[in-house]
């Protein structure tokens, strides 16, 4: 019977409480834009059981909004309790549960497959009770592992430490700017007695070797830390050699907020360093300062003093806080991007030139009244540029901090708590510091939401990268 009721719903377009053969979209069964339908049929006699609504692009975008309107912030389902879902789950599972013969018979009807076994699907039902199961963490094997030039030292570090824990192999490539500490930490290799073969250093460019190691066949595991660009090129040829396990850490444009109940004379030096460590070639560089209306001149006026005050000059010097930049490609795109931030209107307040006359140093930059639309404010410029924007309120300064592509880091200044947890939980970034900046910590995870990557190095997570994880499941002759 409950065959037949199936068959009249799909066949002739009646329904059964809301089941329609309809596209399913903000909770709304609907036809698709085009009208269009394609038919599905029963492969146990070929007939056609129904003409189901054929989805395309339009379909996609809004099912896509209505989706982002469920997940925004303050949303019904955002802002409801874990036990709230929780008893929607259950109530869900009960109308499963009321209706699996109904279930059931649409599967054996559209796929074929016997009834008994379709009401098992329906319930997940396992095809032996007397199970006893144990899961194994085995290392994923030969890993391919590309790194940047910005920490060299650091990132072998960060690259070997779960190659080893894990007991996987490496091969890894160092930016062709930067080959030379890699170099020497694989002579440490060996003199600690590391078998031969577990870690191999491949200095070499991007195109030919690492894209080498991207597609190699045999490589299990490809970890990259570089920019968004060259990260999707890495997928691609990830997907198209052999799927090999994929985890990006990549470029970020991150939001630093400057609430305006704090003491400058702490923040304003934090904030800077927040962008110009490392002279800016920093992946969480807090990129974009966002100051409270009511403190940002006083803000900008003494950050513009602590700028001019920066020690630029040789590495080797004690008193140095910034370096050259690493290359020339490096400071040329640096200088272009101060070129246009005063082309989009933007106040340069201090530096926006080399500083001396050989090396490729840069002198430490401001730039005031930023708006998001400029390109200082939305491309990252790995340089020591430092971007002030003006916000009045906290809701504002999240939809501004999140309106972004990438989602590595975040920062917040307050002394007011709820503000720092609020705009903590709502701000779309793999790490956030609060009352602090580059707080890394090797157990703390990290990695980006959005386009700054995937996965998360370090902490367990980072330990997780490198393992495959396999259930064995026995049959027992008892249960007791
Ligand atoms: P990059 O992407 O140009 O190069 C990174 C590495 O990828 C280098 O070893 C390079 O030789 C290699 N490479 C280049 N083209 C390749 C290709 N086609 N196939 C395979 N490998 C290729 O990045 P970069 O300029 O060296 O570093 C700066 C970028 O790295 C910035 O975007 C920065 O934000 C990012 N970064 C991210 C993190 C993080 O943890 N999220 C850390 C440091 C740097």
């Amino acid at each position: 019977q409950c065959c037949f009721v199936i068959m009249l719903v799909m066949q002739t377009n009646f329904t059964v409480g809301q089941f329609q053969v309809m596209l399913f979209i903000n909770n709304e069964f609907v036809e698709s834009v085009t009208k269009k339908t394609f038919v599905t049929s029963n492969p146990a006699n070929g007939k056609k059981l129904a003409d189901v609504a054929e989805g395309d692009k339009d379909d996609v975008n809004l099912a896509v909004e209505a989706a982002k309107k469920a997940f925004k912030r303050s949303s019904e389902w955002r802002n409801m309790d874990q036990s709230a879902r929780a008893r929607l789950m259950h109530k869900l599972a009960d109308l499963i549960d009321r209706d699996s013969d109904i279930i059931a018979n649409v599967e054996s009807l559209d796929n074929g497959k016997p009834f008994k076994m379709a009401k098992l699907d329906v319930y997940f039902v396992q095809c032996c009770s007397l199970l006893c199961c144990y899961v194994r963490k085995e290392p994923i094997g030969v890993c391919g592992q590309i790194i940047p030039w910005n920490y060299p030292a650091l990132m072998v570090v960060f690259k070997l430490a779960p190659i080893l824990a894990t007991g996987c192999v490496s091969i890894l490539k160092p930016a062709e700017q930067t080959p030379l500490s890699a170099l020497y930490i694989a002579s440490l290799v060996k003199e600690a007695g590391i078998p031969a073969g577990v870690v191999n250093v491949i200095t070499g460019y991007g195109p030919t070797a690492g894209a080498a190691i991207a597609s190699h066949p045999d490589i299990r595991k490809v970890a990259f830390t570089g920019s968004t660009e060259v990260g999707k090129l890495i997928m691609e040829a990830a997907a198209k050699s052999n799927l090999k396990k994929v985890s990006l850490e990549l470029g970020g444009k991150s939001p630093l907020v400057i609430f305006d109940d704090v003491n400058l004379d702490e923040v304003v030096p934090l904030a800077q360093d927040a962008i110009f460590t490392n002279s800016g070639q920093i992946c969480c560089g807090g990129s974009r300062t966002f100051v409270q209306e009511r403190i940002y001149d006083e803000f900008v006026k003494r950050t513009v003093e602590n700028a001019k005050k920066r020690k630029v000059g040789c590495p080797f010097k004690e008193d140095t806080v910034q370096g050259p930049q690493v290359d020339q490609d490096t400071f040329d795109k640096i200088l272009k991007y101060i070129d246009y931030g005063k082309e989009d209107g933007a106040k340069l307040e201090a530096g926006g030139k080399r500083w001396g006359n050989e090396g490729f140093y840069i002198e430490p930059t401001v730039f005031s009244n930023v708006t998001d639309d400029m390109r200082i404010a939305q491309d990252e410029i790995f340089g020591p540029v430092q971007s002030i924007l003006k916000f009045k309120t906290i809701d504002e300064v999240i939809e501004r901090a999140n309106n972004t592509t990438y989602g590595l880091a975040a920062g917040v200044f307050t002394n007011d708590i709820n503000k720092a947890l609020t705009f903590a939980n709502a701000v779309e970034a793999g790490s956030v510091w609060v009352n602090c900046y580059n707080a890394t910590n090797v157990c703390s995870p990290f990695g980006g939401y959005k386009q700054s990557g995937i996965g998360r190095e370090l902490g367990e997570e980072g330990i997780n990268l490198y393992l495959e994880t396999k259930a064995v499941s026995i049959k027992l002759p008892a249960k007791n």
